[in-house]
């Protein structure tokens, strides 16, 4: 444990136990059914968590691939097929829930390594280094506001110390009562930062979670910045798996399903719910139906509400859940991701994982070659290298292959030498289907209750009353819903953890 760690343990900086698990059997006295619609990780870590206690559970993904935006599939390159991933992912280290479900397949969590640095790059600026920062609060923030050359002791004078304070003092309850109708981009303005501080230390965080700033709410940017910065005592750097996310995880966490008696079917969408006399029956586009007493909805915002406007029953059953939906299943912005394979390499000292700052497009960008084994098979093989370049919040209607060559164009503004590499192959896409935090949202979230008897939802979406985001919040609110079957049914309910549920000064507020 590092001192910087010791220290936020002694100030209430450490992980805490949402819920303990346990209080009944170790597998379900009487037989029970689930089925588990969306095979991403918030589906996936419910089926997990109720196969292991004995729940006949059935998973039905739509998709070719499990994962969902963690999918990972093959592609036919002209010289050889290569596992491609719906995009790089950061696998952060105060994702306990996460992580307690990867090491049902790797006890040591060896499937991850660390990611050395996490620098953030500007055309107009130095770039700023975030990876090397001690782990815990309060020594992370004194080292970013002490060490940053893009804040400086006249800056911290000059800002508004009353707006800054709702970021040290994340609750739940009173930063959504409070922040939840104002917008990020206002609430950085309030801030009074100068330009430089506010793009290398703000916009590139708030640009990962797939909103725009004037378009997402303040609350949850200040909820964000507690769960990834003043919060968890684990810090900013990450890790990632060194083989592709199928290799890595789905088949091996397919393959812990099964063992566990549980059915993975790929390729088989849910068309709609239907309420009957003895539970729930789930009809699916290949004309088949599955009954089950519960039901978990794991699927992402748009296909919930199509899923949901697709079952009429769902009005007489669920109201409340059939009127969140509206404004639920809007997605956030689209988002790009443009895989290419290029003949020569960027310079040796470029990082695996660059974040981006105000550039129009680009947000990120991965270097696979050094990253995971296949891509760097290749590499060494071809002399050619693998990058990837992510958007996270972009114009809309623009084709995935015109977004992918304004990345491009805009990498070489910040690295000279990628305009030099040759274009060998190229897969871009672009989608939307992240949860859109819109100013005023909260109180329409769902959560993982619903109001109809036997059915719950999971998701990156889904409200958790503890802090948690993107691939966090998915497992977390999987295992919350398999918590909710396996108490019904009499079955002992897996922990849940999170990162300090409140900020550092939230009391003195
Ligand atoms: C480019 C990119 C980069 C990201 N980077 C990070 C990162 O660095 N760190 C991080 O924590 N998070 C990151 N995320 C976010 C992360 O991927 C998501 O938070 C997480 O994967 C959401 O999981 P989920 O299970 O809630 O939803 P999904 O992954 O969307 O899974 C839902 C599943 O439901 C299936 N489905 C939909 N409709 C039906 C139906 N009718 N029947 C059956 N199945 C259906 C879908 O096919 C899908 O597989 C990133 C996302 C993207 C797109």
């Amino acid at each position: 444990m590092s001192l910087s760690q010791l220290l936020g343990r002694f100030v209430g900086v450490r992980q805490h136990v949402v819920d303990p698990g346990g209080g009944g059997a170790p597998r379900v006295p009487q037989p029970v059914d689930t089925v588990v619609v969306g095979g991403g990780i918030a589906g996936m870590s419910a089926a997990v968590v109720l196969a292991e206690r004995g729940v006949t559970v059935t998973v039905l993904e739509a998709a070719p691939n499990l994962g969902g935006r963690l999918g990972a599939w093959p592609e036919a390159l002209a010289d050889g097929v290569q596992r491609v991933e719906h995009g790089f992912h950061a696998f952060f280290r105060q994702y306990y829930n996460w992580r307690a479900i990867l090491r049902r397949v790797d006890p040591g969590l060896s499937l991850l390594k660390p990611i050395p640095g996490y620098p953030i790059l500007s055309r107009r600026w130095p770039t700023e280094e975030f990876g090397d920062l001690p782990p815990a609060p309060p020594l992370n923030l004194l080292a970013l506001l002490l060490r940053s050359p893009s804040v400086r002791l006249a800056d911290l004078r000059g800002m508004d110390r009353d707006a800054a304070l709702p970021l040290l003092s994340y609750d739940r309850a009173g930063t959504y009562a409070e922040l939840d109708t104002t917008t990020a981009d206002d609430l950085l303005t309030s801030l009074r930062l100068p330009d430089r501080a506010r793009a290398m230390l703000f916009e590139v965080f708030s640009h990962s979670f797939f909103n725009h700033e004037a378009e997402m709410s303040a609350a949850e940017l200040v909820a964000q910045f507690h769960f990834y910065l003043l919060g968890n005592p684990e810090g900013l750097a990450f890790d990632c798996p060194d083989e592709d996310y199928a290799t890595a995880i789905w088949d091996p966490l397919t393959r812990h399903v099964e063992r566990h008696g549980g059915r993975v079917r790929t390729g088989v969408a849910a068309t709609a719910l239907h309420r009957e006399a003895d539970g729930w029956r789930v009809s699916t586009g290949d004309g088949a139906s599955y009954r089950a007493g519960h039901v978990v909805l794991a699927v992402d915002p748009p296909a919930l509400a199509a899923l949901v406007a697709a079952s009429p029953d769902l009005a007489r059953v669920a109201p409340e859940l059939v009127a969140r939906m509206p404004g639920y299943g809007r997605p956030g912005p689209p988002y790009a991701v443009a895989r290419y394979w290029c003949d020569g390499d960027v310079d040796a000292g470029r990082a695996v994982f660059s974040g981006v700052s105000r550039q129009p497009t680009l947000d990120s960008v991965t270097l696979y070659h050094r990253l995971e084994n296949e891509s760097r098979r290749w590499a060494a093989r071809t002399g050619g290298s693998v990058l990837e370049l992510h958007a996270y919040a972009c114009e809309p209607d623009v084709p995935a292959e015109v977004l992918a060559e304004r990345m491009r164009g805009e990498l070489a503004e910040l690295w000279p030498e990628a305009a030099r590499l040759r274009v060998r192959e190229l897969r871009a896409r672009v989608e939307a289907r992240a949860p859109a935090f819109t100013p005023g949202s909260n109180a329409g979230r769902p959560g993982v209750r619903t109001d109809a008897a036997g059915l719950y939802l999971a998701g990156d979406g889904i409200a958790t009353d503890f802090p948690s985001a993107l691939m966090e919040r998915a497992a977390a609110t999987g295992i919350v819903a398999a918590n909710h079957i396996l108490r019904a049914a009499g079955g002992a309910a897996e922990p849940v953890y999170s990162v300090r549920p409140r900020g550092l000064l939230a009391r003195r507020r």
